[in-house]
């Protein structure tokens, strides 16, 4: 079943620690044992917000993708989704565009982002992260930045943003925004994760949420289980989501997964959870990755 995932750390591993591809979490050959025909790869800013060297990392992280092994594509998207494993970038992290409209054009043209994760931890030029609790929404480059990701295709991706900044996205973003790798907040209780009325806001949008499978993200206390990650999609699809729900792995950017869930070669051990939990094989497709498929196509028009 084709599989794809919207977040992965695998090119900051390999660019800015050095470890080598084939250590990585995410490696050609486990894409596809998982039939993952599509990964996304982020550049990610790094720990440093805007003091950090978050412009030039990203031209690392690029200047790594021929090691990945995998084709990754920076055009347009082929008609129907890849069936052998291949990749597509995003940025987490806005502060990697130095709050220039310049340097969005740039990794445009060189990488084809098709999500921007409007900050990581840090505030930056565009907005305030979603840790530390801050109250103010966009600042005027965000909401520039956002209608130059309309104008381009570029998803805003709300995975780390505040709430106030989310609830500006839904405002004015015109593509839906998605949410790349986050989880039920109500469920457990992180700043990471989304709450009822944002999960509710992406569904009656028609955005995206990738399932993270970071064990904290997914349950308070112990090493999460593949019960945990089934607990999270019966709740959003409780609630209508079915349609706008998939995977948001972060491997290679956790310390711990749940037991059984450690690479993309486990994707399959998901849906087979899902599957005995008498999800119809339509909806494990959507959530298997056609969903995600669906949002990039269409940002495309
Ligand atoms: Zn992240």
């Amino acid at each position: 079943m084709f599989t794809a995932d919207a977040h992965c750390d695998t090119l900051y591993e390999i660019a800015l620690c050095h470890t080598a591809p084939e250590q990585c979490v995410v490696t050609a050959e486990r894409l596809a044992a998982g039939s993952v025909g599509l990964q996304t790869f982020a550049l990610f800013a790094g720990k440093h917000g805007t003091q950090g060297t978050a412009y030039q990392d990203g031209l690392d992280m690029l200047a790594a993708v021929p090691r990945l092994g995998i084709p990754v594509l920076t055009g347009d998207l082929p008609a129907d989704p890849p069936a052998v494993p291949t990749g597509i970038l995003s940025c987490e992290g806005g502060e990697m565009l130095e709050g220039s409209l310049n340097r969005f054009d740039e990794f445009m043209a060189k990488a084809r982002l098709r999500m921007i994760a409007l900050t990581w931890n840090f505030e930056n030029e565009i907005g305030y992260p979603a840790v530390g609790g801050e109250k103010k929404g966009l600042k005027p480059f965000g909401f520039e930045l956002v209608r130059a990701m309309d104008a381009a295709g570029v998803r805003a991706d709300v995975s780390h943003l505040n709430e106030a900044g989310f609830w500006d996205l839904m405002d004015k973003a015109e593509l839906a925004p998605i949410a790349s790798h986050s989880d039920c907040r109500w469920l457990c209780d992180v700043p990471r994760n989304l709450t009822r009325d944002q999960v509710r806001a992406l569904i009656e949008r028609k955005g995206f949420i990738g399932i993270n499978f970071y064990s904290d993200f997914l349950r308070a206390n112990g090493t999460a289980t593949l019960d945990d990650v089934v607990r999270h999609i019966d709740q959003i699809c409780e609630l209508g989501g079915e349609h706008i729900l998939g995977f948001g792995s972060d491997f290679d950017g956790i310390e711990r997964w749940p037991e059984g869930l450690a690479n993309p070669a486990d994707f399959p051990t998901v849906l087979d959870a899902l599957r005995r939990r008498g999800y119809s094989e339509t909806t494990l497709e959507g959530i298997a990755g056609l969903n995600l498929w669906r949002v990039l196509k269409e940002s495309e028009r």
